[in-house]
């Protein structure tokens, strides 16, 4: 791992001036369960000089809940969200998706400013530069996707653009059905705040330099709301998702009165099925419905050549999240 400078920041001013200092290739620091894995397989072409550590900055691991909602700082351990009482109680699939998340190890350190800000796993991108040097690519500033044409079996089936890396972030694709607010803190105390989804392009986030997500705001959920997070793993317990849909389902007089279907590890960023929530919108829902809204939430699905498997699994997990929404 190449040697870099470490300042233990205090305030998130601080660590924005820092992180925008002109001259220095600087990173956040946070639970550290991503980024040291990163250096030392030496991923970067322009490695870090600079490690903004966060976690001396006080209060950003508050987890508060009141009548207006829920507001999580970005340093809040993904252990501390899965058992948070208010969450389990209010916005259960955000505690299941923390819970979904590796393993105690790596839940009692990693954060969730880190879980939604983590670098992709394209097996291309991770390569580690000790074993033959690492492998350039679009993401990395490089001229093309050399998993276009490779393994692409764990890639997107949605909105790939250039690059197909799918976004790895289990707690993104719950908060995006609880349409969570991620607060985004940059230097000079600029401020901005954006549905979860929109933190993410097909070739990063749209954070900028010295930009630093500070916490997420979730609404206060609807009286009837019934919710599930389904994910399907090929290992167990320890896995990123290869599919995860978050369902969230408003009856009213056995009506759905509002839907929300999120697909996770399909595309760039969590993946809202917004024609498949309006063909639940406005009838009763039974398995039928179920069956009829995951068929539409896949139909402009556009798998590569390796992972077409991907969209009858996803189908599926639609269609069992709805029914186990419905279940509560
Ligand atoms: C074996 C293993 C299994 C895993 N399985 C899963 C899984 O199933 N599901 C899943 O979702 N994840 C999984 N992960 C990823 C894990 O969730 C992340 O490593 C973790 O959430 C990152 O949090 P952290 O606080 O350690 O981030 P760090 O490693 O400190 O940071 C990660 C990245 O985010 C940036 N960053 C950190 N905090 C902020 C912030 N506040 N604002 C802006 N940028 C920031 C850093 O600069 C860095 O680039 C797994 C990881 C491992 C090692
Ligand atoms: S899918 Fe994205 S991250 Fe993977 S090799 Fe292609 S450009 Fe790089």
């Amino acid at each position: 791992m190449r040697s870099f400078r470490h300042v233990r920041a205090t305030t998130v001013a601080e660590a924005c001036a820092l992180l925008a200092e002109p001259g220095t290739r600087a990173r956040a620091n946070a639970g550290g369960s991503d980024l040291l894995g990163a250096l030392k397989d030496g991923i970067y072409p322009e490695p870090p000089d600079l490690l903004v550590d966060l976690k001396t900055i006080p209060g950003l691991d508050a987890i508060e809940a009141d009548e207006a909602g829920l507001r999580v700082g970005a340093l809040a351990r993904l252990a501390d969200i899965a058992r948070s009482e208010p969450i389990r109680a209010h916005w259960p699939i955000f505690s299941q998706a923390a819970q979904a998340v590796a393993s105690p190890q790596i839940r009692n350190v990693a954060t969730l400013g880190g879980n939604l800000c983590q670098e992709v796993r394209c097996w291309y991108f991770r390569y580690p530069a000790g074993l033959g040097g690492s492998i350039d690519c679009l993401r990395k500033g490089g001229p093309r996707c050399p998993a276009v044409k490779g393994d692409t079996r764990y890639h997107a089936i949605f909105e790939g653009r250039g690059c197909f890396a799918v976004c790895p972030s289990d707690t993104a694709v719950a908060l995006a059905a609880l349409d969570a607010i991620v607060v985004l803190e940059g230097p000079g105390g600029a401020r901005r705040e954006l549905p979860v989804q929109d933190v993410y392009t097909p070739l990063g986030t749209v954070l900028e330099p010295g930009e630093l997500v500070t916490a997420v705001r979730v609404p206060p959920p609807a009286e009837e709301a019934r919710s599930a997070f389904l994910k399907f793993t090929v290992r167990e317990p320890i896995d990123f998702a290869v599919v995860s849909v978050a369902a969230s389902i408003t009856l009213r007089d056995g009506v759905c009165t509002d839907a929300r279907l999120v697909l996770g590890a399909v595309g760039p960023r969590p993946y809202r099925a917004l024609e498949a929530e309006a063909r639940l919108i406005g009838g009763p829902i039974d398995e039928r419905a179920a069956v009829e809204a995951a068929e539409v939430a896949l139909a402009g699905a556009k798998p590569l050549r390796g992972n077409a498997y991907k969209v009858p699994l996803a189908r599926s997990i639609v269609m069992r999240a709805i029914l186990a929404a419905l279940e509560g």
